[in-house]
């Protein structure tokens, strides 16, 4: 019996197939990505759990998410195993005040969830869009949502807390927080990986969307990102935190409207804001225009004061974790980051960090320095194996 993981994000969908082990870990079969909608390389490549490529090309359509899903599904179809589906696990960005731990979908709760979309306008709408594609052509298959905002319910209510009237805390503008799915892998990988899961961790997940996570023993204390996946760091489009007078500025000054703002905050910005160039870390690194530079270090300026301030949350650090794609393949991007780090007593070791070892500190250093690729599709066929098997009775 497989298990089929979706998670569609803003401009690719990911995908994974396990098969499921009575009492044991979901076993990857293969896994891939569609990626270029709505612009940039278009490319549709899968792989074999032992590596071998299984397709790598171009996409016949997948010009928009629902091309590239049904031609995912396609595909997938003349593949062995998926006559046998036992559930699909799908990523849900938002999951709001009700949603705090992976459910089975059914028509209500899709409605509820649809309710979240303008709070995550990038990744709400794939996210249901995948489930209501599958739900149409497997109208008896489980399907089990997995929210990134649910490894954030526990945190202590002062760090999930605006400043603001108390009507508006109680109707849930809250900091939710995201990248929970990446956040709780990363949870459970650190005893393998350190041989210790307790202590004071910081992860900062660096892709495209990037945000920090202030961990103590395996739990979130305090976030990057807030209400919605906009706050904190800058991204590969989208700005980061931001005074909240820029947006009253430019809705009363500049007379723009609040799409042409969030046009503006979430895929304007960024990167590819203030390079003018690229929201690809890679294209920026390998630029030697200013604005590139520029953009860099302000991506490195304030990863370097979210530490600061996610240390001072916990009272104390004794390891930094770097994954996605940023922290998990740019050896530049942490040398800086932990440069900047040095008063936290961070003290690199250039050849570890050089060639993507899995600790990267010196053995002197103060504060342990962690790469660890994160596995959000893995988190989503545990839940997806476990819901269904229970849904089943078995
Ligand atoms: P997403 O948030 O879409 O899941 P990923 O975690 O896949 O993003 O990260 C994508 C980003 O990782 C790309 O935009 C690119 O900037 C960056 N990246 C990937 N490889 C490298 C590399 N070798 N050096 C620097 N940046 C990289």
């Amino acid at each position: 019996m497989s298990v089929l993981v979706l998670n569609s994000g803003s401009s690719s969908i990911k995908f994974g197939v396990y098969s499921r082990r009575h009492g044991g870990e979901p076993q990857l079969q293969c896994r891939g990505e569609i990626e270029g909608m709505g612009g940039g390389v278009r490319r549709f490549f899968a792989r074999a759990a032992n590596g071998r490529t299984l397709i790598d090309g171009e996409p016949q359509r997948a010009s928009n998410h629902a091309e590239a899903l049904a031609e995912l599904l396609a595909w997938l179809q003349q593949r062995p195993g998926m006559d046998a589906l036992l559930a699909a696990g799908h990523r849900v960005v938002h999951g709001g005040q009700d949603f705090t731990e992976p459910l089975r979908i059914d028509a209500q709760i899709l409605e509820q969830l649809q309710q979240l979309v303008p709070l995550a306008p990038l990744h709400q709408p794939h996210n249901l869009a995948a489930i209501r594609a599958l739900a149409e052509r497997y109208p008896s298959l489980p399907q089990i949502a997995c929210f990134d905002t649910a490894f954030h319910a526990g945190q202590p209510s002062v760090a999930r807390q605006f400043a603001l009237p108390r009507r508006l805390t109680e109707a849930g503008i809250l900091r939710y927080g995201f990248h929970g799915l990446s956040y709780s892998y990363i949870a459970t990988r650190l005893p393998q990986v350190t041989g210790s899961a307790r202590g004071q961790v910081v992860v900062a997940h660096l892709g495209n969307g990037a945000s920090m996570c202030a961990l103590s023993d395996g739990r979130s204390q305090a976030t990057s990102m807030g209400f919605t996946a906009l706050d904190g760091l800058p991204m590969g489009t989208r700005c980061g935190a931001l005074d909240a007078g820029v947006i009253l500025h430019l809705l009363a000054s500049e007379n723009m409207s609040a799409t042409e703002i969030s046009d503006l905050l979430y895929h304007q910005s960024g990167l590819l804001g203030v390079s003018g160039i690229s929201n690809d870390m890679r294209v920026l690194l390998a630029s030697d225009d200013p604005r590139a530079r520029e953009a860099v270090e302000l991506f490195v300026y304030r990863i370097s004061r979210e530490l600061g301030s996610l240390a001072a949350a916990l009272g104390g650090l004794d390891a930094l974790v770097f994954t996605g794609g940023i922290g998990e393949h740019s050896a530049e991007i942490r040398a800086r980051v932990c440069a900047a780090a040095a008063w936290l007593g961070i003290n690199l070791d250039i050849d570890a960090n050089g060639s993507h070892a899995t600790r990267i500190s010196s053995d002197d250093s103060a504060v342990s320095v962690w790469v660890i690729p994160t596995d959000e599709e893995l988190m989503i066929a545990r839940s997806a194996c476990e819901l269904a098997g229970s849904a089943t009775g078995t």
